[in-house]
């Protein structure tokens, strides 16, 4: 047997459905932008693998710094205990995020640094004698797959089968110029029961890389800074530079009282989840009551060898080459964009940093589960891409390292899936 045929015979796929799904491809190599397969076929990785790689692939400086970690120390219980890197790491973090952030939690993904966050603030409000259990979110947000994550995430065909057991939340449309006000006075109408608000900042990526402007950004965290709302800003993926700016919150003007990473944490290279907050959060746990703790832990919590990589990612973030390639990318998504916005087939092009999507003229067929979008993505592949567009559309978020060359070739097939299909 081959190897798809073996992972065929033990193997569940996330977000696949099984019976009509195409046979995984074997990865048995990565190096830059690119993934080889067992033929050493080239495929460029457009999407960063799950918009979770910076760097590039087997990155040879985090691979040092990780193996060193490993034969020093592998894992240890991190309640009682500590280490050099976790402290390192929430040192460094800290010191670039917005100042208010004094305090780092560590969990193992995305969706347990939401599942922390929303933990933090609900017990924040119980341990201050004033309970608040209401949390407000955008429709079509995507904030993770746990069960508190996919509650303050939109009702979807994600979330279909679970609808009934998920708690309520207060869904509000993205702001823009003519709903902010509305916006606003919803907010104070329902503050003396919101725990929190959770928004993806600029972009959210799960609901088609949709994006909205900071100044109303700005607008409504301002609102809820004024009415005592806590703010969690989800940078699980645009954190490390996606947006052009170190953090999304980079972009607006008043900072966020919890923050939560992953995806770009370690570079992709292990999974990392980080919950920060404000020393008000932290200092509304201190107590000689032990019914104030923050019950939440995970065996893996701070694991030393994941940190070790995130250390490594962080290096290679603050290169100015780095910022560099990010510009260049910006720059270059930029001339892209221009060149295809006319096209007939192209409903819209949006872009910020180094985040381009093109939204695809479906008629009305514009589902997730579109038949063109399994075209698309067939296409892309056998053309030796990754790309997996969200229904009828296409986006690209490449590893910072990405090549000119390589960069332009995306674009190329792109071009010729407009034409061709
Ligand atoms: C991917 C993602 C998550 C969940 O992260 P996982 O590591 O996949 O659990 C949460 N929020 C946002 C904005 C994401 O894009």
């Amino acid at each position: 047997m081959n190897l798809t045929e073996r992972d065929l015979k033990v193997i569940w796929h996330p977000y696949t459905q099984m019976k009509t799904a195409s046979p995984p491809i074997p990865i048995v190599r990565g190096e830059g932008a690119g993934l080889f397969d067992e033929q050493g076929k080239k495929y460029i990785d457009a999407v960063s693998s799950w918009w979770v790689n910076i760097h590039g692939h087997a990155h040879p400086y985090i691979a040092e710094k990780v193996s060193e970690q490993l034969h020093k120390l592998e894992h240890v219980i991190f309640a009682g205990f500590t280490h050099e890197g976790a402290v390192e790491l929430a040192e460094r973090l800290l010191a670039i995020l917005p100042d208010n952030q004094q305090k780092a939690f560590y969990s193992d993904n995305g969706s347990t640094a939401i599942e922390v966050a929303i933990k933090m603030c609900l017990q924040y409000w119980l341990n201050k004698g004033n309970q608040r259990t209401k949390i407000m979110a955008f429709k079509n947000a995507y904030h993770g797959d746990t069960f508190g994550a996919m509650a303050v995430s939109g009702r979807s065909a994600f979330t279909k089968a679970f609808d009934s057991l998920l708690f309520e939340v207060e869904f509000i449309d993205l702001p823009d110029k003519d709903n902010i006000e509305s916006l606003k006075s919803k907010i104070s109408n329902l503050k003396s029961e919101l725990a929190c608000f959770i928004f993806e900042p600029l972009v959210q990526g799960s609901a088609g890389m949709i994006m909205y402007e900071a100044e109303y950004l700005n607008q409504l965290m301002t609102h809820c800074r004024q009415e005592n709302v806590l703010m969690i800003d989800d940078e699980v993926f645009t954190g490390f530079g996606r947006t052009g700016k170190p953090f999304a919150c980079n972009h607006v003007q008043i900072q966020p009282d919890i923050m939560c990473f992953s995806k770009g944490l370690t570079g992709g290279t292990m999974a990392l989840g980080l919950t920060t907050c404000t020393q008000e959060i932290y200092d509304a746990f201190l107590s000689d009551d032990k019914l104030k703790t923050l019950f939440h832990g995970h065996s893996f919590t701070a694991n030393p060898v994941a940190i070790a990589s995130a250390l490594a990612s962080l290096d290679l973030f603050l290169l100015p080459a780095t910022a560099a390639n990010i510009d260049r990318i910006e720059t270059s998504h930029q001339q892209f964009r221009t060149k295809i916005q006319n096209h007939a087939k192209i409903k819209e092009v949006r872009q910020i940093g180094t985040i381009i999507a093109m939204e695809w003229e479906t008629g009305d067929n514009t589902s997730y589960f579109s038949s063109l979008r399994d075209k698309l993505y067939h296409y892309f592949l056998a053309e030796g891409v990754i790309l997996r567009p969200l229904g009828n559309i296409i986006y690209i978020l490449p590893p910072y390292c990405i090549t000119n060359a390589e960069l332009d070739y995306v674009y190329s097939k792109i071009e010729h899936a407009l034409e061709e299909i």
